[in-house]
């Protein structure tokens, strides 16, 4: 490996770690000043943004221990046959990269990732000496995320928990003939099992803080994991079902999904395109349905179409209200918050202040109106004071009416 300056070697390391979504932004557009003119720029990297447990935006170092790898997964730049420039940082420089951008206030902490050095021990030791140095040696009280490795010793992840906020095992792909294809030294159960050695490990800790104000934390921010979407033929309804698997079984705190995208030098198995950035969006949305709005998996998968894949053109709480619309419509001043949680178009803070509100004063459309950003699309699906939807909800073309007119990513609403 070439003799690499700590900046160039934070130009690589800080541009490999991007395709992990854990902290994602992206979607603008390149912009710079290099040239002199302006200020700024939307391309420094290194530098990402996360949501603490507490619900505060945070920033962090986003970088790779190293971008060498012995593994070999199709979908992924630092694999082994990948013709890409390499770097490697030492533990203690990744711990005094990390505190100069503190002492700077550039950063609250640091998410540290890498690809596979000599063995999964071997790197694994590395990444835990990071953040053992920077809480024992500097008594850094910042944020650490650290990628485990799932083949590594439980002892080695145990001390990862011990020192990181947040720990996350990737479990890459949604289906197991998905990983043999894409990332055939890796296996769903050593994946799995690691994530179910995390959760218990997880609870043992909380179980100790509750009882021995003194216990360690362990793990505080939880685990969580990654998905990719669109580099095998998995289906949405399969990553729906995946992702709710993995919360049910391993108390995940998220799961994020991550368009795949095309890499310089792909393999061959790989789709020559990225799929809809709109498909990453929606499966966001199906995860929000399950984590906040009480929808089971099996009614998200409902709002798939025949082949498994959510619609793009319409998010998919209204994709299963337009399938199942005996459910509708729904008196906003008298259902339970179940029912009004199914209103297209309608939040859980809108639902929250509905229920609220209504003990004193019968709701109207205009009320209704001033809760939500289109009353148009909860027009069709609810009862209020002075609305009733006279045969609306039977119409043959309530789709096409309620459809977004311009493609555009619409944030999400309900
Ligand atoms: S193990 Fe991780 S870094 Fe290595 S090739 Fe696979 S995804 Fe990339």
């Amino acid at each position: 490996m070439a003799q690499l300056d700590t900046r160039e070697k934070l130009a690589i390391l800080a541009d490999a770690a991007k395709y992990d979504a854990s902290c994602a932004s992206s979607g603008t557009t390149k912009r710079d000043s290099r040239d002199g003119k302006g200020m700024g720029s939307s391309e420094g990297m290194g530098i990402c943004h996360a949501y603490a447990p507490d619900g505060r935006c945070i920033s962090l170092l986003k970088i790779l221990l190293t971008n060498s790898c012995i593994f070999d997964c199709h979908y992924c730049i630092n694999r082994k046959s990948s013709n890409v420039r390499r770097a490697r940082f030492t533990a203690e420089e990744v711990v005094k990269l990390t505190l100069a951008f503190y002492k700077r206030n550039y950063i609250e902490g640091l998410f540290l990732s890498s690809g596979i050095i000599r063995s999964s021990n071997y790197t694994m030791e590395q990444l835990v000496e990071v953040a053992r140095s920077l809480r024992e040696d500097h008594d850094f009280r910042g944020y650490i995320h650290l990628k485990t490795i799932p083949d590594a010793d439980p002892e080695l992840v145990r001390q990862a928990g011990l020192h990181a906020d947040r720990v996350s095992i990737n479990v890459e792909l949604p289906t197991e003939p998905g990983l043999k294809q894409l990332a055939p030294e890796k296996s769903a159960p050593q994946i799995e099992g690691a994530m179910r050695d995390m959760k218990g490990a997880i609870e043992d800790g909380r179980d100790a803080k509750r009882k021995y104000k003194s216990a360690p934390s362990f793990a505080p921010a939880g685990q969580s994991t990654q998905m990719i979407v669109g580099a095998d033929a998995a289906t949405d309804s399969d990553i729906v079902g995946k992702a709710s698997t993995l919360y049910d079984r391993f108390g995940l705190r998220r799961v994020y999904y991550s368009a795949f995208s095309p890499i310089p030098d792909a393999s061959a198995v790989l789709p020559l395109q990225r799929p809809p950035l709109m498909r990453e969006h929606r499966l966001y949305q199906s995860d929000w349905l399950m984590r906040f709005y009480g929808f089971k998996p099996a009614e998200v998968q409902q709002a798939a179409d025949p082949t498994g894949m959510l619609p793009l053109d319409i998010d998919p709480k209204l994709a299963w209200a337009l399938k199942f619309r005996e459910h509708f419509p729904v008196d906003v001043n008298r259902a339970g918050k179940e029912q009004l949680l199914r209103i297209p178009g309608l939040g859980t803070k809108a639902v929250d202040r509905i229920i609220r509100s209504r003990r004193f004063r019968r709701f109207t459309l205009d009320d209704v109106a001033r809760l939500t950003v289109s009353i148009a699309k909860v027009r069709p699906f609810i009862v209020t004071a002075d609305w009733r939807p006279t045969m609306l909800t039977d119409r043959a073309d309530l789709r096409t009416m309620l459809a977004p007119k311009q493609k555009q990513l619409e944030l999400f609403t309900g």
